[in-house]
């Protein structure tokens, strides 16, 4: 599929569900066009850069099964779930309201996530992917948000998902995004640094003693 047929079938499909959420907006309050909206951001900024990606030769794909059951966790917990509650209701009685300025606070810290998600598929370019996999002409990317941060992101993403609970106010439809996103983490980060190390060895190692896992090292590693 092409890069542009490709974004416009998922802008397609995002519009249907902005439709959707705003048809039942009186139902589930306006927080809920936030978190439609924090979708649609995702959308635009990632498909692009996956379809500079599909041409990747990979040579390696540790751990696909674990990759997978993560991978299906996430997507429930943070499309399927939200959206099948905003468009039906079905967790209502798990609902809980929220005064509108954590919504409105949790709305303006997105602005610098999305920010932080562009740049890293910018700096990573082919390099990036959604599960884990090292390919032919893989190099380390050291610079950019990477100087600093060695999973800028998954930073932003753990804004983005821990957003959610403040727009999608409900114990299971809110709160499953978060989880889901910190249950990939936890798993994934450790792996993914073994593949890694595995893959550039010393200059990795390097790398790690310099950079910080989710926000910049504060502490100098010249004694490292
Ligand atoms: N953990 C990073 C990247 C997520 S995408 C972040 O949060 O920003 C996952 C893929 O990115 C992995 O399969 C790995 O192949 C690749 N990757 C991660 N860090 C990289 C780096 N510094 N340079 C090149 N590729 C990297």
């Amino acid at each position: 599929m092409s890069p542009t047929v490709r974004m416009l079938v998922n802008l397609a499909i995002a519009g249907v569900i902005l439709g959707a959420v705003l048809w039942r907006l009186d139902i589930n309050g306006w927080p809920s066009l936030l978190w439609v909206g924090a979708m649609i951001m995702t959308i635009i900024i990632r498909t692009p850069y996956q379809a500079e990606t599909e041409k990747n030769v990979i040579t390696d794909r540790p751990g696909m099964t674990t990759e997978r059951i993560l991978l299906f966790l996430v997507s429930l917990g943070t499309a399927i779930l939200p959206l099948v509650h905003l468009l039906t209701g079905v967790f209502s009685f798990a609902n809980y309201r929220l005064p509108d300025i954590f919504p409105i606070v949790a709305g303006l810290a997105l602005i610098p996530a999305y920010y932080m998600f562009w740049r890293s598929h910018a700096d990573l370019g082919k390099n990036w992917s959604v599960t884990l996999e090292v390919r032919e002409g893989h190099g380390l990317i050291t610079e950019g948000v990477y100087k600093y941060i060695r999973h800028p992101m998954y930073t932003s993403l753990m804004v983005v998902f821990f957003a959610q609970p403040f727009f999608v106010q409900n114990w299971i439809a809110g709160v499953a995004g978060p989880v889901a996103f910190l249950l990939l983490y936890l798993v994934r980060v450790g792996n993914e640094e073994a593949m890694m190390r595995a893959q550039f060895g010393a200059e990795y190692d390097a790398y790690c003693a310099r950079s910080g896992r989710l926000l910049p090292r504060f502490r100098s590693a010249s004694q490292a």
